[in-house]
């Protein structure tokens, strides 16, 4: 497979190019050439398969050409080490529980099939010189790239974070690791860590000194493995489904017959599913968008945004405006120029074949958008603990309302919960007035020393850092 650049100007490149480069030359995201629809037999097998098979359907679909199947196979099963379950949170309401992993956040699932690739052409190649990772975060990518990466022999992860801008429990799961872990506290916002991580990759001295490659959610190595839980959540929709009508299934017989329909059980449950995804940086939505060029049955997709609402405003007006980020609640989600949105752009213009207004109308056509102030994320985790128990972090809070506020009668959602509670414990606990639960493996990174260095949001600073200790 090759990949070709958003920006239309840089040569393509080979998966093994486009894992270590990130970013393409022209500064465009890397997209795949051709999205495979999986047959129809896949889909009808799917509620009956395990999760790690069907991700192994769809990572064949992508990397299938340019990694050694049995190597692909093991990279996926070690990958998904822990599950992504959906539960019932209300009437035609379920939440795609992506925090299972190690980190406790769905940024896991493509950090770590991102590391095992990376090691994988690294020992292909016998490479002898280290690769360097350079990752921005405003709180969850660091730690999932950091517990990725950490201890993978001929790699080393530098984790830029805006300083003072993530809650200290998700800056214990990067700062405590050491080994070939190093996180650089930037004194300014997420826009500003990003900033220096392009720059580096643009900067020719420093790539000539070093290799230098990318974990951001643009890189294809973390964003794609993203539509493995995508097409498990549907599965396991539609089994659930399929087993609580076993006993109305007379019934819908019946109803079938009267009808004078013979509508397939796969159809009869399919046509009404939404998907909803809290965004930021629009990498998970855009994997979920990927899922349906490939024949995943969603009818179409909510994007759920804080109080950045650039996206939500590109959907009312066909103007795409990004500006500085704004500090919510859901931090995570603080992005005030989403990188992925090329990729949406490019995904449903045909690599620009078509103009920006039919551009506009067909993602208006397949995707919607929500925008929650920080009291209406409080209101919202209230009233669902309220009302269901149902403890929400403040990033899933904007999906499942968006999903509360847009679901139509009939139709039944999904909402990605994309963190566990407890990562933002102070805040959710003062919120609901609960003292939530930590899972064991949080509260042993919150053990760990803080090692951390300073940097200005300055690209000289940085650059002359990583040729000091790079050297
Ligand atoms: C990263 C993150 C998001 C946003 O995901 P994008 O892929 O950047 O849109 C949402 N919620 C949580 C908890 C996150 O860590």
């Amino acid at each position: 497979m090759q990949y070709y650049s958003t920006n239309g100007k840089a040569p393509m490149a080979d998966l093994h190019k486009a894992v270590v480069k990130g970013l393409a030359e022209d500064r465009g995201l890397y997209m795949p050439e051709v999205i495979h629809r999986l047959p129809k037999a896949f889909f009808a097998d799917m509620p009956e398969m395990r999760f790690q098979d069907i991700a192994f359907n769809v990572a064949s679909a992508f990397f299938g050409d340019d990694v050694d199947l049995d190597a692909l196979q093991d990279i996926v099963y070690d990958t998904l080490s822990f599950d992504c379950p959906i539960v019932k949170v209300k009437e035609n309401i379920y939440s795609l529980e992506l925090f299972h992993g190690p980190t406790l956040a769905f940024k896991d699932v493509g950090a770590r099939f991102m590391a095992r690739l990376l090691q994988y052409f690294i020992r292909m190649e016998g490479q002898k010189e280290e690769v360097n990772v350079l990752v921005a975060t405003s709180g969850d990518t660091g730690s999932a790239v950091a517990n990725g990466f950490l201890g993978v022999e001929g790699i080393h992860v530098y984790v830029l974070y805006p300083k003072g801008k993530v809650s200290p429990i998700q800056e214990c799961q990067f700062t405590t690791l050491g080994k070939n872990i190093t996180a650089i506290e930037v004194d300014g916002v997420f826009d500003d860590c990003q900033a220096l991580v392009k720059s580096a990759f643009m900067d020719e001295e420093l790539n000539k000194h070093m290799k230098l490659t990318s974990a951001n959610s643009i890189n294809v190595a973390r964003f794609l493995p993203q539509a493995f839980y995508y097409f498990n959540a549907v599965a396991r929709l539609m089994l659930m489904q399929m087993s609580n009508e076993k006993g109305e299934m007379r019934n819908e017989n019946e109803k079938m017959k009267n009808d004078g329909a013979a509508i397939s059980h796969f159809s009869f449950l399919i046509p009404h599913l939404i998907m909803c995804v809290p965004s930021g940086n629009f990498g998970n939505i855009c994997s979920a968008l990927f899922g349906h060029s490939m024949g995943l049955p969603v009818k179409r997709f909510i994007a759920a945004n804080n109080a950045n609402d650039i996206f939500y405003k590109y959907l009312q007006t066909g103007k795409y405006e990004p500006k500085a980020s704004v500090q919510t609640l859901a931090n995570a989600m603080d992005v005030g120029d989403p990188s992925n949105f090329a990729r949406i752009i490019n995904l449903y213009s045909e690599n620009n074949q078509l103009t920006e207004v039919a551009t506009h109308q067909r993602i208006t056509n397949l995707i919607s958008g929500a925008t929650y102030s920080d009291e209406q994320i409080k209101d919202t985790m209230r009233q669902c603990y309220a009302e269901t128990g149902y403890i929400l972090d403040p990033h899933g809070a904007c999906g499942y309302q968006a999903l509360v506020d847009g679901l139509q009668p009939g139709e039944v959602g999904i909402f990605c919960e994309t963190a566990h509670p407890a990562k933002f414990k102070e805040k959710v606990d003062e919120i609901l007035g609960i003292d939530v639960e930590i899972p064991e493996r949080l509260a042993a990174f919150m053990k760990g020393k803080k090692q951390s260095v300073p940097m200005t949001k300055d690209f000289k600073d940085f650059k002359a850092y990583l040729l000091s200790v790079e050297g």
